[in-house]
């Protein structure tokens, strides 16, 4: 049985009871393995074992080496622990539109990649990362998931003070003591003690102080922690609740799905423990915010964003499918964002640090365009337009390895590098040869000599099972 910090191991024997034994068992159990689809991407999964709150959500029967699915490079599916995809619950059983939606605490973007599949496509997301490191890996998931409506800022949450009332959503996935992972991840425990859960109880609270004025009246703040200390959780919504004018959510549990509810004065909880969910440890809970906001000054005025001239729409302009989306210009580069977002990219742009936003189409260099690894993985591309050549595995893993290779190809230029018909990037073929468009910071590193032939297809086996 794994040894626990004393201390933690009273706290949980008192909160658990005769449930304790069993809890502590749990910790020494396999973990589980599950992934979320991404449903512009997938249409049907092959995944017999489902996530019972999240529609997207499977559990596979061994952990792949995700690193050898092109697919996942590909964004067609995110690595997310299954407790954390309940997220989607506040947001089904909402009867509220959610348009404007800001997750705080997003590096890497379990949850972005997972609210970027939920909202409709005229919200945005502001996904934020405070730490700038944190934020470009951020920013590549969301890239590789694909959706234009999104907004990446590197900001300190005090920062959205500059936007009062501007969200109808709010997530705070709180930074935390990580209770909950100490079977996942075994250093969360070493690096665990009192002093450390108390100064997470205080940050988290000076977080949500900080946030709460971008919040909109009537707008839902889901609070959430990978922890049981009852300090950083409970405590924090009963705090908020008797600070802030708020209103509790409930939401509707199924008996089956083993989640416990408990109370924050008078606000129900949601507690998720190993040994009684296929999933770790997890807490989460959501108010509504009550008083009356000021109002956001909105400009109404013409765009000063720089978009794009018409010679230059001309050679974007076959690049994407026929959608709402105007082109943006920054030097040789140009974007693609949602239209009717227009003003709302303006205004989150003279109050934040925006890191990315929407789908880069590409550079235009000496009249001719060189196109975005985004677009190539984005849900917006107009693929019919490139010429493409679709990879077997091995060489797909070259490519994703920024390799260069050599095939019988005869159409000039800029090709849509596919595996399994899935985009994966571009190659420029140069006559005798390909040169790769992949983005040297993404590619993979490991060592991938000794997956070949059969080790490989039985990888392969263990992927999710995607079918088209
Ligand atoms: N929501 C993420 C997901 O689903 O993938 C996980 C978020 S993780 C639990 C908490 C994040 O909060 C970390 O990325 C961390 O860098 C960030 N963070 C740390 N200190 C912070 C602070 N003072 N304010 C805001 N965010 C902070």
């Amino acid at each position: 049985m794994i040894i626990l910090p004393a201390s933690f191991e009273n706290r949980m024997s008192r909160i658990l009871g005769p449930e304790f034994p069993a809890f502590h068992s749990s910790l020494s159990a396999d973990i589980h393995h599950s992934v979320r689809f991404n449903p512009k991407k997938v249409v049907t999964v092959a995944e017999p074992s489902h996530v019972p709150t999240c529609q997207t959500g499977y559990y596979l029967p061994v952990r792949p080496i995700y690193t050898l699915d092109p697919l996942f490079h590909a964004g067609l599916y995110y690595v997310q622990e299954s407790s954390s995809m309940f997220l989607e619950q506040f947001l089904v059983q909402s009867n509220k539109k959610q348009l404007r939606v800001l997750d705080l605490c997003a590096a890497p973007g379990g949850k972005s990649t997972h609210l970027s599949s939920l909202l409709p496509d005229e919200a945005l997301l502001v996904s934020n990362e405070v730490i700038h490191s944190r934020a470009m890996v951020l920013s590549e998931n969301l890239k590789k998931w694909g959706n234009p409506n999104v907004i990446v800022t590197c900001c300190d949450p005090r920062d959205f003070s500059r936007l009062p009332g501007y969200f109808d959503l709010i997530v705070v996935d709180a930074p935390c003591s990580g209770e909950g992972l100490f079977r996942r991840d075994p250093s969360a425990m070493e690096e665990w003690s009192e002093a450390n859960a108390a100064h997470c109880a205080l940050r988290q609270r000076r977080i949500l102080a900080d946030v709460w004025p971008a919040l909109a009246e009537g707008g839902m703040l889901v609070y959430s922690t990978c922890t049981f200390n009852p300090a950083e959780n409970e405590e924090n919504i009963s705090w908020l609740s008797e600070t802030m004018e708020t209103e509790a959510v409930e939401l509707e549990l199924r008996k089956e799905w083993n989640i416990v509810t408990t109370d924050a004065s008078g606000y129900p909880c949601y507690r998720f423990y190993p040994h009684n969910v296929a999933g770790e440890g997890f807490f989460t809970a959501a108010v509504i915010k009550k008083e009356i906001p000021a109002v956001t000054s909105r400009s109404k005025s013409k765009t000063t964003l720089p978009l794009a001239g018409k010679s230059e729409l001309h050679l974007l302009s076959n690049l994407l499918q026929n959608l709402p989306l105007v082109q943006l210009k920054f030097e040789e580069t140009f974007l693609a964002f949602p239209s009717a977002l227009l003003s709302e990219l303006e205004l989150v742009k003279s109050s934040l640090r925006i890191v990315h936003a929407g789908v880069k189409v590409g550079e235009i260099k000496q009249g001719s365009l060189i196109p975005g690894h985004e677009l190539a993985v984005s849900t917006i591309a107009n693929k019919s337009f490139f010429p493409s050549v679709d990879l077997p595995l091995e060489q797909a893993i070259g490519f994703l390895k920024r390799e260069d290779f050599q095939l019988n190809c005869t159409v000039k230029g800029w090709n849509l590098i596919t595996y399994r018909n899935h985009p994966i990037g571009w190659a420029k073929n140069i006559g005798n040869r390909f040169n790769n468009g992949y983005p040297k910071e993404w590619r993979i590193r490991m060592s991938t000599s000794e997956y070949t032939g059969e080790r490989l297809a039985e990888e392969a086996r263990k992927f999710p099972q995607i079918t088209l």
